[in-house]
C-alpha cells in the first residue's frame, strides 16, 4: 500500500511537471496572429535637417567639398518632399512665415525639421523623382543676364536654340533698350537701366531686379544663368521635381573647392569674418521660392545691393552670403551644371544631354566647349549649342535632317 501511494504520488509530480512544460512551450503559439501583423513597420529614413546642416558645416571647416559627403542623401530629400505636401499655401502664408525670419540668426530653430535645408548629393536628388511636386516648366521662373553689347553675339543663340522651348517663363535681363530684338524674337526683353559696366553694383543691381521680378511672377523656381549658358529643359524639370518648392532649396556648383570668406562690415567701425559656399553665377543656379521670400529683407526692392556693399562682393557671391551666411541655409552642391571655368571637353559625351547647364568660352586659345560631334562642323557651330539643340529637339526646321544611328 505504502510502496503503491509513494508511487501514485511520483507519478503525479512528473506528470504535473510534463503539463507545465507542454503549457510554457504552447504559450507563444496560442498568442493571437494578429499581434505579429500590428509590430510596427520600418519607415523611410528622414533625417533632420538640423544634423545635416552640422555635417556640412563640419565639412565647411575642413575644407572638404560638401559633395563628397552627400552621397546616398538623395532619398531622404525625397521623403521630405513628400511630407511637406500642401506647404505651398498663398502668397499671404508665405510672407507671414518669411516675417519670422527677420531675426537672422537661430530662426531655423523656429522651423521643422521639414522646412531645413536639403542635401541632394552629387546628382541633386535626380534619381528620386518620386515627388508628388508636379512641376511643369511653367513654374519655373528662367533669368537670363546679359549687356548690350552681347545681344547679337550671344543672346540670338540662345533665343533661336533653348529660349525658343521656354519662351513664356524666360526673362532676359540687360541694361539697354532693344526693341528690334523683342519684335523679331518676341522673347521678354527687361531693361533694367542698370550700368552696362562689369562692376560689382552693375552686377548686383542687375540681380536685385532678377529677385524682384522673380517674386512678383509668383512661380515656384527661380533659376539664373548667364548668356553663355545652354540650359537643358527637361533635365532642370526633373531636377526640380525631386524637391519641394516650399523647401529651403539653393541648387548650384560652387566654383571654389572651400567656403569663401569675407569681410563682413557689421557697422562703420568694424567687420568680422564670415565663411560660405556659393553658387557660381556662371554656371547658373536655382533657388525655390519657399527660400527666396525669406531672402526678401536682405534682397528685395533694392535691399540686395545694400547687403552686397556689406560684403563688398559680386552678385553670386551676395546670394550665397544671405542664404548660407544669414539664413543658415546649406547649397546643394551639384555636378550638373557647369561653367567655362571647368574643362568642358572632359564631360563624357554620353552625359552631354542629362547635365541641367552647359557653358562655352575661350575660342581665341584654347577651344572649351563640350565634345559633342553630330551634325555642325565647329566651324557651324563654335559654341556647340546647337549641336545639342538638334539632338533635344531634332524637328527644329534649321536642324538637319540626320539618318538615325543604327545600333550594332
Ligand atoms: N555681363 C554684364 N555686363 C558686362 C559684362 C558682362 O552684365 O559689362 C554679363 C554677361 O552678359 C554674362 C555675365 O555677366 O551674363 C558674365 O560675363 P562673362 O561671361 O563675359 O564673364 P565671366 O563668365 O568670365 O565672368
Ligand atoms: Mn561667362
Amino acid at each position: 500500500m505504502h510502496i503503491a501511494s509513494v508511487g501514485v504520488s511520483k507519478f503525479c509530480f512528473l506528470f504535473s511537471l510534463v503539463f507545465c512544460g507542454l503549457l510554457l512551450l504552447l504559450i507563444p503559439a496560442l498568442q493571437p496572429s494578429a499581434r505579429h501583423v500590428d509590430l510596427p513597420q520600418p519607415r523611410p529614413r528622414v533625417r533632420p535637417a538640423q544634423a545635416g546642416k552640422a555635417s556640412t558645416y563640419i565639412s565647411h571647416r575642413t575644407g572638404v567639398p560638401a559633395a563628397s559627403s552627400h552621397v546616398g542623401d538623395t532619398d531622404w530629400a525625397t521623403g521630405l518632399n513628400r511630407s511637406s505636401e500642401g506647404q505651398g499655401g498663398s502668397i499671404k502664408t508665405e510672407i507671414t512665415r518669411n516675417d519670422n525670419h527677420n531675426s537672422k540668426r537661430g530662426t531655423d530653430s523656429k522651423i521643422s525639421p521639414e522646412k531645413g535645408a536639403l542635401h541632394g548629393g552629387k546628382g541633386g536628388g535626380r534619381s528620386g523623382s518620386r515627388s508628388r511636386d508636379l512641376l511643369e516648366l511653367k513654374d519655373i521662373f528662367i533669368a537670363v543676364k546679359t549687356t548690350r553689347k552681347y545681344h547679337k553675339s550671344r543672346l540670338e543663340l540662345l533665343i533661336q536654340t533653348w529660349v525658343s522651348q521656354a519662351k513664356e517663363q524666360t526673362y532676359i535681363f540687360s541694361d539697354g533698350e532693344d526693341k528690334e530684338l523683342r519684335m523679331r524674337t518676341g522673347a521678354n526683353i527687361i531693361n533694367t537701366n542698370c550700368s552696362a559696366a562689369h562692376t560689382r553694383q552693375a552686377l548686383c543691381c542687375k540681380m536685385s531686379v532678377e529677385y524682384d521680378k522673380f517674386i512678383e511672377s509668383q512661380k515656384k523656381w527661380f533659376c539664373h544663368v548667364d548668356d553663355d549658358n545652354y540650359v537643358i529643359l527637361p533635365s532642370l524639370l526633373r531636377l526640380l521635381s525631386s524637391y519641394h518648392h516650399s523647401q529651403d532649396v539653393y541648387l548650384g556648383r560652387p566654383s571654389l573647392d572651400h567656403p569663401i570668406e569675407a569681410a563682413e562690415r557689421v557697422k562703420s567701425d568694424g567687420s568680422v569674418s564670415v565663411k560660405f559656399w556659393f553658387a557660381t553665377g556662371g554656371a547658373g543656379f536655382c533657388i525655390s521660392r519657399g527660400l527666396a521670400l525669406k531672402m526678401s529683407p536682405w534682397a528685395s526692392l533694392g535691399n540686395f545691393i545694400s547687403t552686397a556693399e556689406k560684403i563688398r562682393l559680386p552678385d553670386d557671391c551676395t546670394i550665397g552670403y544671405i542664404i548660407e551666411a544669414l539664413l543658415e541655409v546649406t547649397l546643394t552642391h551639384t555636378h550638373l551644371f557647369h561653367s567655362h571655368l571647368e574643362n568642358l571637353q572632359k564631360l563624357p559625351t554620353d552625359t552631354v544631354l542629362e547635365q541641367v547647364t552647359l557653358s562655352y568660352g575661350g575660342f581665341e586659345n584654347r577651344r572649351n566647349v563640350v565634345s559633342i560631334v553630330r551634325g555642325f562642323s565647329l566651324a557651324e557651330d563654335p559654341t556647340r549649342f546647337k549641336t545639342v539643340h538638334c539632338l533635344l529637339y531634332p524637328d527644329t526646321d534649321w536642324c538637319p535632317k540626320l539618318k538615325p544611328r543604327h545600333k550594332n
